[in-house]
């Protein structure tokens, strides 16, 4: 019998759990129960975790997609109780306790664990979803680091682009993955591509953040947002505060002022909302069509089906704070989940969700970082990029994974070198935008 049989065999006695999504939140939740007496089905739609922290580094071809995406089904080696399933989720019903898959008969279960995290948010701005490149998923990250590629491709062949605003590349948000992308961008223009298009005036290649808001990285504190943005100006970047996007062109963008800005590159790094399926589970949502979940992450009304990570509102107990849109939140909560489920199964009390704050931190180049720790402290420069470094490689979920990452970090760091940089897919997706 096969693993697949076994875990979705319907007369079996030993309690469902169906996990929706491979990101952080499932990651943890079936890492957590991967051995305890339940039946696991796990569904996504890639058939590998995506390392979200790091696709901008994707995007500016310091990694490869492979150094980033992990296979899903290589976390469930030698555990006979989990099946996974590369598959497009449409809906929940959380009365018939059912969910509705692309390609398959409806999964009945008996605990869920809604982990399906977050899409771009483009406000309503005109022209975002047809022009914009977003970051959010690895495609996302392929799409952008393609299209700088073509972009220079381009310009390489026809300079008179130039003019145009081909060597302007603009990023609207000034948030973590603003600042985090903006960094690395400005270090891949200005070192490796200065070398590999030696006849383009690459110096004349502009990076620039449009943040509405008076701050880069506003939840971080003033020494640091300082910092980051010195950070940043000293690699070149343009830093434009209080300076938000009314409108996305082919090949130009409006600015709330009116001003018009020519670019072929504007990527949109400017917020997220909960994954539309939430919708289908006909309750009332929070803002940003968040699950509201309890203190102990299970939706109201709903026992047994859990929203965790990016797609939940969730709130901490103990401090009543909202807590952030964060990997270790979601990662955390996915463990919770998994031990909640199984003291419920063991008749046990199941205590509220208590996350551990490790810091918030965020990368502004290469060997240079803000850290918040939690008790107040901060870090900067390089002390900071290694604390960041460590963070994210307690982030990655197998030992094989941290080994590679570290390695492939480590070596590009030695030697200054980056992945490999060829345009990943010829099929010219973003043709209106270069
Ligand atoms: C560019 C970027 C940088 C970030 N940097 C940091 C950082 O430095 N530190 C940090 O702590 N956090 C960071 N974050 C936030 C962090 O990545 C998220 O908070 C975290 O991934 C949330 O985990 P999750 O499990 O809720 O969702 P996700 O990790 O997004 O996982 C959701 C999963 O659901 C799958 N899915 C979605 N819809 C469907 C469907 N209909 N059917 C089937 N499968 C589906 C997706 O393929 C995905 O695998 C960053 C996020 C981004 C986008």
């Amino acid at each position: 019998m096969t693993n697949d049989q076994r875990s979705t065999t319907d007369d079996s006695s030993t309690p469902h759990v169906v996990i929706l999504g491979a990101g952080f939140g499932g990651v943890g939740a079936v890492l957590e129960l991967r051995d305890a007496p339940v039946r696991i089905t796990i569904l996504d739609k890639h058939d590998y975790h995506t390392f979200q922290p790091l696709l901008y580094q994707v995007a500016t071809q310091e990694l490869d997609p492979t150094e980033v995406g992990y296979p899903v089904r290589d976390l469930l080696h030698r555990h006979n109780n989990v099946v996974f399933h590369k598959c497009e989720v449409n809906s929940v019903d959380l009365a018939k306790k059912q969910v509705v898959v692309d390609g398959m008969s409806p999964l009945d279960y008996d605990y869920l664990v809604l982990a399906l995290g977050a899409i771009v948010n483009y406000h309503g701005t005109p022209g975002a979803a047809e022009h914009a490149l977003p970051l959010y998923t690895m495609n996302d990250a392929i799409r952008l680091h393609d299209h700088i590629l073509k972009t220079l491709e381009a310009v390489d062949k026809e300079p008179k682009l130039i003019d145009d605003g081909a060597l302007s590349f603009c990023i609207i948000g000034g948030g973590p993955t603003g600042t985090e992308l903006a960094g690395a961008m400005a270090d891949l223009l200005h070192t490796e591509l200065k070398a590999d298009y030696p006849n383009l005036p690459i110096d004349e290649a502009r990076v620039i953040v449009y943040e509405h808001s008076p701050h880069l990285l506003a939840p971080f504190k003033p020494k640091l947002r300082d910092y980051a943005r010195k950070a940043l100006e000293e690699r070149g970047v343009e830093v434009q505060t209080e300076s938000g996007v009314a409108e996305v062109g082919a090949k130009e963008i409006t600015l709330a002022s009116g001003e018009k800005v020519k670019t072929h590159t504007l990527v949109w790094a400017a917020g997220l909302q909960a994954n539309p399926i939430a919708a289908s589970l006909g309750i009332e949502l929070a803002p940003g069509g968040h699950v509201p979940v309890g203190p102990d992450l299970q939706i109201k009304d709903h026992p047994g089906a859990f929203a965790i990570g990016d797609i939940a509102s969730t709130t901490e107990a103990e401090s009543g704070k909202p807590l952030p849109g964060l990997a270790a939140v979601a990662l955390q909560a996915g463990h919770y989940v998994g031990k909640a489920i199984t003291h419920i199964i063991a008749g046990k009390e199941v205590k509220p969700f208590k996350y551990h704050d490790k810091g918030t931190m965020a990368q502004v180049g290469r060997g240079a970082a803000v850290v918040e720790l939690p008790k107040g402290g901060t870090l900067t420069g390089r002390v900071a990029w290694l604390a960041w470094l460590g963070i994210h490689l307690h982030l990655l979920s197998s030992a094989e994974e941290k080994t590679s990452v570290f390695v492939d970090w480590g070596w590009n760091l030695l030697t200054h070198k980056r992945g490999k940089r060829i345009i990943l897919s010829d099929e010219d997706h973003e043709e209106s935008n270069s």
